[in-house]
């Protein structure tokens, strides 16, 4: 039994998306934020989804490289997004406009079953379900796998195959 358990605080399984698109290597960055991630106490890094390129959605820029993480977590959900954006931070990462270019993205999309509608934080991630970049990396994880409140999943990939994304292999 996990430390976690036996202090009786509950244990979720959260999915966590990466991507980037500044900053030269991506991969490295990518590889750099799972370093972080394994890093943090109160988490545990379970699997790691394969890298997959992408052209931004919605913006302009250099390609994306996107992948999806897997924790068990008995972080809280604002603890749990203090402790990315944190990471983000710590990249280098600047917000001049919506959208705007990143060193490294890192987003909760999904925490357990839960439905949160907060002022920093909704989960699932509002736009999960509507960016292959996100379905992807996620359903290769977890192909059975769906979010609270979300239409199925594997249906929602289906239907975004004009958004070209093209797997990079392992990182
Ligand atoms: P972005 O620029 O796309 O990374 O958005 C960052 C902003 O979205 C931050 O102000 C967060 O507080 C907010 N946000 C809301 N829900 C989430 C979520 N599920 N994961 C990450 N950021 C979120």
């Amino acid at each position: 039994m996990s430390t976690a358990a036996r202090q009786g605080s509950r244990e979720v399984r959260a999915f966590v998306g990466l991507g980037a698109n500044l900053g030269g290597d991506l991969a490295a960055t990518l590889r750099l934020a799972l370093r972080d991630l394994r890093a943090l106490s109160g988490c545990e890094l379970v699997a790691v989804s394969s890298a997959y390129r992408s052209a931004p959605v919605d913006a302009g820029g250099p390609d994306y490289l996107n992948a999806v993480a897997e924790l068990r977590t008995c972080m809280k959900p604002l603890e749990l997004l203090d402790a990315l954006q944190a990471i983000e931070q710590a990249h280098g990462r600047e917000r001049p406009y919506v959208n705007a270019p990143r060193t490294l993205d890192l987003d909760l999309l999904l925490y357990g079953q839960d439905q949160l509608s907060e002022a920093r934080l909704s989960v699932p991630h509002p736009r999960l379900h509507q960016r292959a970049f996100v379905l992807k990396p996620l359903l290769e994880l977890a192909p059975d796998l769906q979010g609270p409140g979300l239409p199925p999943l594997q249906e929602c990939l289906l239907a975004l195959q004009d958004q070209a994304i093209e797997c990079q292999g392992a990182l």
